[in-house]
């Protein structure tokens, strides 16, 4: 599941949109959660120490420390702006100028003021916002021709003179830069509310009655019997295959077929540890709705899992260690494909189009109104994302990344999905299955068709 973009595809069809949230799933690998402060005396007295030593580095001419930077985090932003005000202070002039001074008394080559000079630049710049006066606009346009000439073979120190680097640094770079490391501060702050939220306890929330009672009691080696609320599921696990029975109605999963596009034998296996996870309604929609999983490997990715409208098809990403997490994500995408049905030969979602559905879930989210982005969790993304998490929360106890959001703002949200699941289950099997061109299914099918 990834933020800002939801993690179904939905070739052709649009639906209504009921909120557009930013959320923090993402910041583990944020190049911001470097930020903070040095929180005790010994690493402050260290920090102190290393800034002198960079400054004293500067000002007899060695420049590397500049290089050593890591300016485009807001601890980078914070050492730059600290280094080149303690410069100007102790040296009476900005870097910048130094630098050309140090060029015209021979001490440095052309080349090495050139590539000081960039590394200088690309600290240095930011772009002025909105509202920002004429002369601010001016002084930033100057600075990116500035940037420009540098970069170019044939500058004449009397381009470079032209410019003046201490009005831009104070007017744009300064407060620019120290606006980008509040944001960040607050960035980080609000990083850290969401991961709380992400242990948010639904059981003793306003929804526990709506939240399932499972319970599972061994009957055999490979057999249990599992008590999800009044009903009682009879699950059989074997190497090949999952059955599951329901009074005297049987289903059966059967690994073969619905990993016939994954490889590896691991990776089969790590599937199969998810899938014997899900909860026995979540493994009879399984059965009944999807004929494909697809595995793939992206680390840099904050997506468990991902739904394929247009194929019926699941991947999850493997590279999500998570285990727990990942099974929620993965009854979230099956949840996905519940809600998408055949119609006129196409898998379409219902809960994108149902007018009573989004009627219910936006007038509870208008309770969000004036709250932080971190609070809106991921079902706040569309209606779609809702129908999922709210179907994982109903079925497996918890969702991904939902529970607090769920469980605080949309109760009856959450009782409108606990009947439309029922309703979507009625639906005959031959409608619930579309059958995208990976199912093995499709193959026989086409063969068929073409002798
Ligand atoms: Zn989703």
């Amino acid at each position: 599941m990834i933020k800002i973009n939801s993690d179904v595809s939905i070739p052709n069809e649009t639906f209504m949109n009921i909120n557009n949230t930013k959320s923090f799933d993402n910041t583990s690998q944020s190049i911001f959660n470097k930020c903070g402060k040095a929180s005790d005396s010994p690493k402050v007295t260290k920090a102190i120490d290393e800034d002198n030593k960079s400054l004293s580095e500067l000002i007899s001419g060695n420049y590397s420390v500049l290089y050593s930077i890591d300016w485009k985090t807001s601890e980078g932003t914070q050492k730059f702006l600290d280094i080149s005000q303690n410069f100007s202070s102790a040296a009476g002039k900005s870097l910048f100028d130094d630098m050309i001074s140090r060029y015209e008394t021979g001490q440095i080559s052309k080349e090495d003021l050139q590539k000081n000079l960039k590394i200088l630049l690309d600290m240095s710049e930011f772009r002025p916002n909105d509202n920002a006066s004429d002369a601010e606009w001016t002084s930033y346009y100057d600075f990116l021709d500035l940037k420009n000439i540098v970069e170019s073979e044939g500058f004449t120190i009397e381009d470079l003179k032209n410019f003046d680097y201490n009005n831009y640094f104070n007017k744009i770079t300064k407060p620019c830069a120290e606006n980008f490391i509040k944001d960040n501060e607050e960035f980080a702050i609000n990083a850290k509310k969401a991961k709380l939220l992400s242990s948010y306890d639904v059981s003793k929330s306003q929804i526990a009655p709506l939240l399932p009672k499972i319970t599972n009691i061994k009957t055999g080696d490979n057999t249990v019997i599992q008590k999800f609320n009044d009903n009682e599921y009879q699950i059989t696990y074997s190497d090949d295959a999952i059955n599951v029975k329901d009074g005297n109605k049987q289903y059966v999963i059967d690994f073969e077929k619905l990993f016939s596009q994954i490889k590896h034998e691991n990776d089969k296996n790590s599937v199969k540890k998810m899938i014997q996870s899900l909860s026995a309604p979540v493994l009879i929609d399984l059965s009944i709705e999807v004929d494909t999983i697809k595995v793939c490997n992206e680390s840099d990715s904050a997506t468990y899992a991902q739904y394929d409208g247009k194929d019926n098809v699941i991947t999850i990403n493997l590279a999500k260690k998570d285990e727990k997490n990942a099974v929620f994500a993965l009854a979230h995408e099956i949840g996905h494909s519940l809600d998408f049905s055949k119609q006129d030969g196409r898998n379409i979602v219902n809960s994108g189009f149902n007018k009573e559905f989004i009627e219910i879930a936006k007038r509870e989210l208008t309770k969000l109104d004036g709250k932080s982005d971190y609070e809106k969790q991921y079902a706040t993304t569309n209606p779609v994302e809702m129908f999922a998490e709210c179907y994982a929360l109903l079925n497996m106890g918890s969702s991904a990344d939902s529970n607090y959001v769920l469980a605080t703002y949309f109760p009856k949200t959450l009782a409108y999905v606990k009947k439309q699941i029922e309703e979507q289950r009625n639906l005959s099997e031959g409608d619930r299955n579309f059958i995208g061109r990976e199912s093995t299914l499709f193959e026989r099918l086409s063969e068929n068709s073409s002798r």
